[in-house]
C-alpha cells in the first residue's frame, strides 16, 4: 500500500515560510491499494491537493473521517470529486448520540457557513457510520475504534495484503493515567496500532506544553513514542504538529523527544507531501515529495 501526507498540521492551518518545510495543511493522508482502492483519510485543507492528484479515470473513492473537529473537515467543500457526477463518494464517520452523520455535516456544507448545501452535491454520495468493528473496502479491510479525544473519534487501522497501516491524528491515551503508559488492556487504541508496520498517531505538544493542555485530547511527543513502544510498532510517524510550532521548533523537539527516549523502531516527523510504501515483507521508506 501506498501512504501520502497531505496535511500535517493539527487545530489549524498554518502556511508560512516558517512551516515551508513540514507544511501547513490540516490533517489529510491518501492511501491506496495495490489493486487502485483509494482512501482518504480526514478532510483537512490537505484534501484539495489530494482531490487533484487523483488517477483519471478513477470513480470511486472512501473518506474515512476520525471525527468532525474543524481541522479535519475544512477541506471536504474543495473535494474536487465532490462535484463529478460520474464519481462515486463515500463519506465514513463515527456516530453521536445526538444526531446522524448527515445532519452533522450538514451543519458545514450549508449556508451560512459554506455556499453549497451537502444535499445538491452533483457526485453519488453515500454516508457511513463506521461499526465499531471490521468491514471491507475495496481490497482493504479496516477496522474502527473509539479513542480518547472529545467528541466521538475513532482510529482506524487498515490493512491489504502484507501490510497494516494505523492512523489516529487526534488521541490522548495517557489521559487519566498517573504514569504512562499503562497495562495494554487498559489504553485507548492499543488494539488499532499493535504491530502495525506503519502507525501516524498524534504528537501536538512538546511535554512541557502538554502539562497545561491536560484533557484536549492530544499527545506529547512522548507519549506518542510511549504509545508506539506498547503497541510494538516498526514505524511511527509523529503528526498533528501545533500550529504554533515551526520548523525549526519541530526538528528541536523531535530530536529532543528520540534522544530521550531512545526507541527500537523508526520516528518519523510528518512533513506534508511524503510518501511510504508499505508491504511484501519489505517497507521502504519513501522521501518522495508529491
Ligand atoms: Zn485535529
Ligand atoms: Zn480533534
Amino acid at each position: 500500500m501506498n501512504v501520502t501526507l497531505w496535511g500535517t498540521r493539527g487545530s489549524l492551518a498554518a502556511p508560512g515560510p516558517e512551516t515551508a518545510r513540514y507544511g501547513g495543511n490540516t490533517s489529510c493522508v491518501e492511501v491506496r491499494g495495490p489493486d487502485g482502492t483509494v482512501l482518504a483519510l480526514d478532510a483537512g485543507t490537505g484534501l484539495r491537493r489530494l482531490g487533484a492528484a487523483l488517477p483519471r479515470g478513477l470513480r470511486r473513492v472512501d473518506l474515512l473521517l476520525t471525527h468532525l473537529h474543524m481541522d479535519h473537515l475544512q477541506g471536504l467543500g474543495f473535494f474536487g470529486p465532490l462535484y463529478n457526477p460520474a464519481m462515486e463518494v463515500h463519506i465514513w464517520g463515527p456516530a453521536s448520540t445526538t444526531q446522524n452523520l448527515w445532519a452533522r455535516l450538514t451543519r458545514y456544507l450549508s449556508p451560512p457557513l459554506f455556499p453549497v448545501h451537502l444535499r445538491d452535491l452533483p457526485c453519488r454520495l453515500s454516508l457511513h457510520e463506521v461499526p465499531c468493528g471490521e468491514f471491507e473496502i475495496g481490497e482493504f479491510r479496516v477496522t474502527s475504534s473509539l479513542v480518547c479525544h472529545p467528541g466521538p473519534t475513532v482510529g482506524y487501522r487498515i490493512t491489504t495484503s502484507g501490510a497494516t497501516l494505523a492512523y489516529i491524528p487526534d488521541h490522548e491515551p495517557a489521559l487519566g493515567a498517573r504514569s504512562f503508559p499503562i497495562d495494554e488492556d487498559w489504553t485507548s487504541g492499543y488494539s488499532v496500532a499493535a504491530g502495525v508496520d506503519l502507525l501516524i498517531h498524534d504528537a501536538q505538544y512538546s511535554s512541557s506544553e502538554y502539562a497545561t493542555h491536560i484533557g484536549w485530547g492530544h499527545s506529547s511527543l512522548k507519549h506518542a513514542l510511549d504509545f508506539a513502544a506498547l503497541a510494538e510498532v516498526k514505524r511511527i510517524v509523529l503528526f498533528h504538529h501545533d500550529p504554533a510550532h515551526n520548523d525549526d521548533e519541530l526538528d528541536r523537539i523531535t530530536a529532543e523527544a528520540v534522544a530521550s527516549a531512545r526507541p527500537p523502531f523508526s520516528v518519523t516527523p510528518a512533513i506534508e507531501g511524503t510518501a511510504f510504501e508499505l508491504g511484501n515483507n519489505a517497507f521502504a521508506l519513501g522521501a518522495n515529495q508529491v
